[in-house]
């Protein structure tokens, strides 16, 4: 048999489901199509100015070279201070790093520590990448299938009962993409019990959208919540979400000395340091004036708002609210078995998104991509005209589906 080119370890991953929706969106409008795209992970803002000035100031003054792997001693102190101050999370210097992004840090993560066999415990909905990173670093990726009922968020008995001799990360991330689920301080307390019970498991907590919780809510994290689990505990998060900071490139975290210092070992293998001027934007960024937090975050809800109003009025859809992130996940079972004008049955979540591409003109993200079906993911970070726009392609394109 001939041998492929490419490694094994490539058989086991594919390409991220999101971003070949969003491709295919910039492919049909390219192509002249009228379409509207509800599938974007990334704010729809700019990087505030203070930030940008911080970035023009630093290449002004040289801050164009190599720094120590792990991140300048100004980011990891404003790191430090973040942690302190929004999360009552101490950490000392060699407890934090800074990467490529917070999916540098999670990679970083799981093949510094995921032997073969082991297993990474990921709630689903999930985001795209962790079961992915888990395959490409010789793990298995344990699913917990979430309920609407229970909006999605893993529960200590479900937490038990996949717990195996082999389990090596549980993964939080909360608010969740692409369920917009927030933990409270009581359930993650609950989960931290379990946890206590088995001390070889570490976890992973992705607050990645820690910034974007609707309702007067605050992000309750696990090293906060439970200081006894702190030292098996990664805690994660960037600026990509909060500062709209997407193609900077810069995540971060705090956790154990002894696993950060495996993490730099590989990250001085692969990426070397982040770049230099993300990280003195980064400073500024935590560091400077935090009211555009705000700005986000408002638009943010009201979004949510008018798309679980539109979506509420389609017949055959159902969804939890959102509590934070800026993602409505949408079951849509209702419409399974439903027929299109040419007689096509929608027969599963993918079937339901090509449809809404093809006869709605609006592109969505199919739920399987998250390990959910049949579900579909719509993206509210796009101006409120553009998502009215798209949530009313997406009841016409509904409604015209034929029992
Ligand atoms: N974690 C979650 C839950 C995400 O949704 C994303 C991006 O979509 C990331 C991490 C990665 O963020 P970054 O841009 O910092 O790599």
């Amino acid at each position: 048999m001939a041998k492929t080119l490419f490694a094994d370890r490539m058989q086991r991953i594919k390409p991220s489901p999101s971003s070949a929706a969003s491709q295919r969106a910039r492919e049909l409008k390219a192509a002249g199509r009228d379409i509207v795209s509800l599938t974007v992970g990334e704010p729809d803002f700019d990087t505030p100015a203070h930030i940008i000035e911080a970035a023009i100031i630093a290449m002004r003054a040289g801050q164009t070279r190599y720094t120590t792997v792990s991140g300048t001693n100004e980011l990891k102190q404003a790191i430090i201070g973040k942690f302190q101050r929004e999360n009552g999370i101490s950490y000392a210097a060699n407890e934090v790093m800074a990467s490529t992004g917070a999916k540098q840090i999670i990679f970083n993560a799981f093949m510094s520590t995921v032997q073969s066999g082991d297993e990474v415990i990921i709630p689903a909905p999930y985001w795209v990448s962790y079961p992915d990173i888990t395959l490409l670093a010789g793990g298995k990726p344990v699913q917990i299938d979430g309920r609407m009922e229970s909006d999605f968020k893993l529960t200590p008995e479900a937490l038990e009962a996949h717990i195996t001799a082999n389990t090596r990360w549980l993964v939080i991330n909360a608010p969740g993409n692409p369920s917009g689920a927030v933990y409270s301080e009581a359930e993650l307390l609950a989960l931290a019990e379990v946890l206590r019970r088995h001390p070889r498991i570490w976890v992973l907590s992705d607050d990645i959208y820690e910034h974007i919780c609707f309702d007067g809510q605050k992000l309750a994290t696990l090293a906060a919540v439970a200081p006894d689990l702190k030292e098996r505990i990664l805690t994660v998060n960037g600026v990509s979400k909060a500062y709209a900071m997407t193609g900077w490139r810069l995540g971060y975290c705090g956790g154990p000395a002894a696993l950060i210092k495996e993490m730099s070992k590989l990250q001085s293998q692969s990426t070397t340091n982040p770049n230099s001027i993300a990280q003195a934007a980064t400073v500024a960024a935590l560091e400077g004036p935090q009211d555009f937090l705000e700005t986000l975050r408002s638009a943010y809800q009201r979004r949510r708002d008018i798309a679980i109003e539109m979506l509420g009025a389609v017949e055959g859809l159902q969804f939890s609210r959102p509590s934070g992130a800026f993602y409505v996940f949408v079951g849509c079972e209702g419409l399974i078995g439903r027929k299109t004008a040419d007689g096509k049955v929608i027969e599963s979540d993918r079937d339901l998104a090509e449809h809404l591409l093809e006869f709605g003109g609006v592109a969505v993200v199919h739920g399987a991509a998250f390990g959910l079906s049949p579900w579909f993911r719509i993206s509210v970070a796009t101006s409120d005209d553009v998502l009215r726009d798209g949530l009313s392609r997406i009841a016409k394109a509904c409604a015209v589906l034929q029992p």
